[in-house]
C-alpha cells in the first residue's frame, strides 16, 4: 500500500481509533491510523456486552480476557443523607440469561491487546506521529503530519479525543456543560473478594463507584466536589485509605490503593453533526459523557463499528467512502443512541447534586420502580447490554 494515499485515515490511537482502524483494515480497506504513543493512564473500562463481542469479532478479545473480570450483579446504593431515598437496586446478569454484563480490563491492557493487533494487518499502516492540519476538497481529506509528509484519503476518521482537530476542521461545532465535580480514579487491593458484584453508592457530591478486576482487586471511580477532589488526589496513602473504607462501608474489607490516581473535570459535550465534509467523529471527538453508568466509551465502540459498517459496505458497492451520503447515514446512525445516553446520564448525575425535593423524589421513584416491577428492570438491563438503536454487525457478533 502507498501510506500517503490509502483509502481511509484514522487520527487517533486511542481504543476507539484503534478498534475502527482495525475493523476497516481487517476488511480489505488500505487504512493508515495516525497514533502518537502516549504514557497510558490507570483507568480501566467496563466494556459491556456488544462492546465485548465486537472485540471478539475482530479477534482482539483473546488478548484481553486474562486481564479482565466479569461483571455479573451491579448494585446501586442510594448513599445520600436526603430525606427522600431510593432503595437499593439490584441488577443480576442470570436474572436476563446471561452470565455477566460485561467485562472490566484496566485501559493499558486494551489498548496494548488493539495495538498488537492493528501492527499485525497487512493493509494497516500505523503511523506514531501527531496530525497537525487537516485540509478537506472535493475528492479527499489531506492530513498534514507533525513530523512532515502529508497524507490523502478519500475519508479521514476523527478519533482525535475530546480536543479534536478534526472536528475543527470539519467545521462542527459543540454543545458543552461543566458540572461543578470532578472524578478521582484508583485500583485498588481489598481482603474480601469482590464476588464480581460492581457497586455504585450514590454520594450527594456524585457516584462513588468500585468495579471488579480480575483477583482481590477492583477499580474505583470516585466523584467528588473539585475541592475535595484536590484534596483526595494528594492525600497520605494511610489517609486515603481511611476514607475510601469509610466510604465503601468497608464492602471489600482492609483496602490498599495502588500507584496511579487519576483526575478528570466532569463535563459533558455533544457535537452538533457526528460527520461532514469528508470526516467522520467517533469516541470523545464526537461525545463527552461523565464517567456514571459505563457508557463512554461503549458509545465510542458502537460508533467505530458503525462507521466501519457503513464505510466497508460503501467500498464493496464502489462508492465513493467519503461522500455526503455515507457521512449522512452515519449521522442519523448514531443520533439516537448517542442523545438518549447523555440525557439519562445528565439526568441522574444532576438529581444526586440538586437539593430540590421534588428532583430527589423522582430519583428515588424511578430506582424504586426498578427494584419493585421485574419486567421494567430486566428491559433496563437488556438496554444496557444491547440497546435496541444501535446494533451494529459487529455488536452482535457478526464480521463484516
Ligand atoms: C474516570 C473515567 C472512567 C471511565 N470509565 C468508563 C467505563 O467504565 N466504560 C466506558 O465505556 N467508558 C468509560 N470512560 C470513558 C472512556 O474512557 C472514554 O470514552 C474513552 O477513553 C475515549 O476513547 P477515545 O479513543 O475516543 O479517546 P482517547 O482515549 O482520548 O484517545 C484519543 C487519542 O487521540 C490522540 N490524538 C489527539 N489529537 C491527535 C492528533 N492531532 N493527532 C494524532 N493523535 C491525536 C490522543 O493522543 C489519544 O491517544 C471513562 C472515562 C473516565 C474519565
Amino acid at each position: 500500500m502507498d501510506a500517503n494515499s490509502p483509502e481511509v485515515v484514522v487520527i487517533g490511537g486511542g481504543p476507539a481509533g484503534l478498534t475502527t482502524a482495525i475493523a476497516l483494515a481487517g476488511s480489505g480497506l488500505e487504512t493508515v491510523l495516525v497514533a502518537k504513543s502516549r504514557a497510558p493512564d490507570h483507568r480501566t473500562t467496563a466494556l459491556l456486552g456488544g462492546s465485548v463481542a465486537a472485540l471478539q469479532t475482530l479477534g482482539v478479545w483473546e488478548e484481553c480476557r486474562q486481564h479482565a473480570a466479569p461483571l455479573r450483579v451491579i448494585r446501586l446504593v442510594d448513599d445520600t443523607n436526603r430525606l427522600l431515598r431510593a432503595p437499593e437496586v439490584r441488577f443480576d446478569a442470570g436474572e436476563i440469561g446471561l452470565e455477566a454484563f460485561g467485562e472490566n480490563i484496566e485501559n493499558r491492557h486494551l489498548l496494548t491487546a488493539l495495538d498488537q493487533h492493528a501492527r499485525g494487518l497487512a493493509s494497516l499502516t500505523v503511523i506514531d506521529d501527531t496530525a497537525e492540519m487537516i485540509s478537506i476538497g472535493d475528492t479527499a481529506v489531506t492530513v498534514r503530519l507533525s513530523g512532515g509528509g502529508t497524507i490523502a484519503a478519500r475519508l479521514a476518521i476523527g478519533a482525535d479525543g475530546r480536543q479534536s482537530i478534526c472536528r475543527t476542521a470539519a467545521g462542527i461545532e459543540t454543545d458543552a456543560r461543566r458540572y461543578p465535580q470532578t472524578a478521582l480514579t484508583f485500583n485498588l487491593g481489598h481482603s474480601r473478594a469482590h464476588a464480581n458484584i460492581s457497586t455504585e453508592f450514590h454520594t450527594d457530591s456524585g457516584p462513588f463507584t468500585l468495579v471488579p478486576l480480575p483477583g482481590r482487586r477492583s477499580s474505583l471511580v470516585f466523584v467528588a466536589d473539585p475541592r475535595d477532589a484536590e484534596h483526595w488526589s494528594q492525600a497520605d496513602t494511610p489517609e486515603l485509605v481511611m476514607e475510601l473504607e469509610r466510604r465503601s462501608h468497608s464492602l471489600l474489607g482492609k483496602i490498599t490503593v495502588e500507584s496511579g490516581r487519576g483526575k478528570f473535570p466532569l463535563a459533558v459535550e455533544t457535537a452538533r453533526a457526528f460527520a461532514a465534509r469528508r470526516i467522520a467523529l467517533i469516541g470523545e471527538a464526537a461525545h463527552l459523557i461523565p464517567p456514571i453508568g459505563a457508557q463512554g466509551l461503549n458509545l465510542g465502540l458502537r460508533d467505530a463499528a458503525t462507521i466501519a459498517e457503513l464505510v466497508v459496505e460503501a467500498h464493496r458497492a464502489g462508492a465513493d467512502i467519503g461522500a455526503d451520503a455515507v457521512l449522512a447515514r452515519y449521522d442519523s446512525a448514531r443520533r439516537a443512541d448517542i442523545t438518549s445516553r447523555h440525557t439519562a446520564i445528565d439526568m441522574l448525575n444532576r438529581s444526586l447534586l440538586t437539593d430540590f425535593l421534588p428532583v430527589q423524589g423522582a430519583r428515588a421513584l424511578g430506582l424504586f420502580m426498578l427494584d419493585r416491577i421485574g419486567p421494567l428492570r430486566r428491559a433496563m438491563m437488556r438496554e444496557g447490554v444491547m440497546p435496541l438503536l444501535a446494533q451494529p454487525r459487529l455488536m452482535r457478533g457478526e464480521p463484516l
